[in-house]
């Protein structure tokens, strides 16, 4: 078993591994961590590798491994628990007792991997311990949770308990950089989130939605005063990164809208800000549904996978 696409945490991979390939892999096993710290992407992952039967597994290419990817492997269950506090109920407890009593479909186990955002109810506890006690042989359980303390003593003391933690900060900026953060920025959010990489990602998201809406403002603007030169220079960074040009295309799509909504002498804005949008009233009325046009079909082409640095060449020429 191979975990080495988990960042970090070598000692828990390795234990994993050397478990599942002397076939002493444990019935139960809780990762327990501060959130951000991957439990639940390290709890899918050795499923995954669970059902692959790869030697290198997980081998990523077999169709057990598609399936387990796509969250449809017939032998890998998820309970994440209900209502707002995500809790797990009884009736999720009875559910995994009445599943683990059939045979693996395809695999050599039947996994079920529980997700507790908090606190697993006491009664779920009770009524999945006798399971936990005595599986059937061919059953996992994976169970992620912040504290294992949190659980019933007699449950932790049938599972393989392991800690998660953020891992050392280059680590963080390394796996930032593979996918796809700058250099720079990579290094930024690793330190400031202490190699949490969960955090990292969860501000990255943050900082890319004001990236958006700002990147859409200087194009508009600069579509506004017809200068491809600008132009070019504010749309180079989308050219690497497709999701941002589908985030900038929609705000910017909004704010030609607001833009026809002022020209034609109307108020209710949908774009934040607005300085854009009154600059762009200098354009004419037929100009401005052009535009809006033109950001509506690049967005679709967007969807369609076209290639980047046509979509984005062709994109400016049209909002100039
Ligand atoms: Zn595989």
């Amino acid at each position: 078993m191979n975990l080495n696409s988990f960042v970090g945490n070598s000692q828990v991979k390795k234990f994993l591994s050397d478990a599942k390939d002397g076939g002493r892999f444990p019935h139960a096993v809780i990762f327990q961590g501060e959130a951000g710290t991957g439990k639940k992407t390290l709890a899918k992952l050795v499923a995954n590798a669970l059902v692959c039967r790869d030697a290198n597994a997980p081998c990523g290419e077999c169709p057990a491994c598609k399936r387990a990817r796509a969250g449809s492997h017939p032998d890998i269950r998820i309970e994440e628990g209900s209502g707002a506090t995500r809790s797990l109920n009884v009736e999720a407890a009875k559910r995994i007792i009445l599943d683990s009593h059939r045979m693996p479909e395809e695999a050599d186990y039947n996994i079920y991997l529980l997700f507790v955002e908090n606190k697993m109810p006491e009664v779920t506890q009770n009524k999945l311990l006798k399971l936990i006690e005595e599986p059937p042989g061919n059953t996992v359980f994976i169970i992620t949770v912040p504290s294992a303390e949190s659980l019933l003593p007699t449950i932790r003391s049938r599972s393989q308990i392991f800690s998660l933690r953020p891992v050392a900060v280059n680590e963080a900026a390394d796996y930032g950089r593979m996918i796809g953060m700058e250099s720079a920025e990579a290094e930024r959010l690793a330190a400031l989130c202490g190699g949490n990489i969960g955090r990292m990602l969860q501000e990255r998201g943050e900082g890319e939605e004001a990236y958006a809406t700002a990147a859409a403002e200087r194009i508009a603007l600069a579509s506004a005063e017809r200068n491809t030169e600008r132009l070019l220079e504010e749309t180079a960074p989308l050219i690497k990164n497709r999701q941002l040009t589908g985030e900038v295309l929609e705000r910017l799509g909004l704010i030609l809208r607001d833009g026809a909504v002022l020209k034609a002498g109307g108020s209710e804005l949908l774009s934040p800000g607005g300085e854009a949008a009154e600059e762009l009233t200098k354009r004419s009325a037929g100009d401005l549904l052009k535009l809006l046009d033109a950001v509506t079909e690049h967005r679709k082409k967007l969807e369609r996978n076209a290639n980047m640095p046509l979509l984005i060449t062709s994109l400016c020429a049209a909002l100039a």
